[in-house]
């Protein structure tokens, strides 16, 4: 039902890309980030929970975007399409096609990890399962998010007892927001740099619950920095736009944090291990509840991926990446998890892409 193109994902019965490279006609799009959400393309379809950050993010394509609800099915030329929660950002959705009695799921990115600001992930049984393997290796596997949030909470409050200023440094859309849900209001004044502020105020549109922030700005201006904590896109580390908050403390937040020597690379006091995507033994966990006999993988360590299924008798290969080549400290000097290096450079100079 589906092909790989040199633009993407192609269905050709429905005539339409998923997460296409390129701008094409019609696309249909699992979130919002960089390397999902290309700008050109005619029309655009995109879960309802995730028509505000898609917007935002295509600017004046923004326009061509059409939403769904969760569930609800779009017939495309024959395809019976339709959009099911992938736990990863606000409005992410892994696609669910049906042609002639055949189903097939793309999932994009995904987690199945708790997050109080999206839907969570539901495992939607198919007979082919295109899945991320992003930390798809067995030496990655998640801390619970209560262990992170009060490890992040400590470690701001002790920055905040000696009068230093927090930095946390993470992805503007999704990252940014979840730490946000997590942060412990009593301890100080939250801070955002302009890329986090809009996200989070598109979240907050949405319907998402988050702690009272400030935009940085306003904070300098009133002087009301003592003891806060900032959220910031990880390009900020070593720029001037830093030096004015005075002593700094700094961390980044993401998988990556997991592999020895992350922390260091980065040149940041403290790394705090959140991912936005699935560890092995979730990945594994995901899969096997599709029930698919067909996988492809994309993205990541697909060959370690393939191997393990191929060895449990399941039909698996590997497809081609759009980032492929670049997944290495580049990926995390991008800031998401998974190297939207385009839309990270534009969440640096706070202008809307
Ligand atoms: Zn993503």
């Amino acid at each position: 039902m589906l092909r790989t193109t040199d633009r993407g994902l192609y269905c050709e019965a429905g005539d339409f890309f998923i997460d296409p490279w390129a701008a094409v006609p019609r696309a249909v799009v699992t979130h919002a980030h960089g390397d999902h959400l290309t700008w050109g393309c005619d029309g655009y379809l995109v879960s309802h929970d995730g028509a505000g950050v898609a917007r935002e993010r295509l600017g004046r394509w923004g326009s061509g975007v059409d939403a769904v609800a969760y569930g609800e099915t779009r017939v495309v030329n024959g395809v019976s399409v339709s959009l099911h929660p992938a736990g990863h950002i606000l409005g992410s959705a892994q696609v669910r096609l049906e042609y002639r009695g055949e189903v097939w799921v793309v999932s994009g990115d995904y987690k199945t990890d708790p997050d109080r600001t999206c839907a969570p992930w539901e495992p939607v049984r198919c007979h082919t399962f295109i899945t991320e393997s992003t930390f798809g290796l067995p030496i990655y596997r998640w801390p619970s998010q209560r262990q992170v949030f009060d490890e992040l909470n400590r470690w701001w409050a002790a920055n905040a007892a000696e009068g230093r200023v927090s930095l946390l440094c993470a992805y503007a859309l999704g990252k940014a927001q979840r730490l946000l849900s997590g942060l412990d209001p009593a301890i100080g004044p939250i801070l955002t740099h302009g890329a986090v502020e809009r996200m989070t105020a598109l979240y907050r549109h949405g319907g998402v619950a988050l702690p009272a922030t400030v935009h940085t700005t306003d904070a300098l201006r009133a002087k009301a920095t003592t003891g806060a904590i900032v959220i910031a896109p990880p390009s900020v580390t070593g720029s001037t736009w830093l030096r004015r908050f005075g002593e700094v403390r700094t961390a980044f937040a993401s998988g990556w944090m997991r592999v020895r020597g992350a922390r260091r690379r980065r040149g940041v006091d403290a790394g705090f291990t959140l991912s936005d995507h699935v560890d092995w033994p979730q990945l594994l966990a995901a899969i096997d509840a599709t029930g698919a006999e067909r996988v492809w993988v994309t993205h990541g360590f697909t060959g370690p991926v393939v191997q393990w299924l191929t060895e449990r008798g399941l039909d698996a290969r590997a497809i081609a990446t759009r980032w492929e080549g670049e997944r290495d400290d580049a990926a995390v000097d991008a800031g998401d998890d998974d190297a939207p290096a385009v839309a990270d450079a534009s969440a640096a100079h706070e202008s809307a892409p």
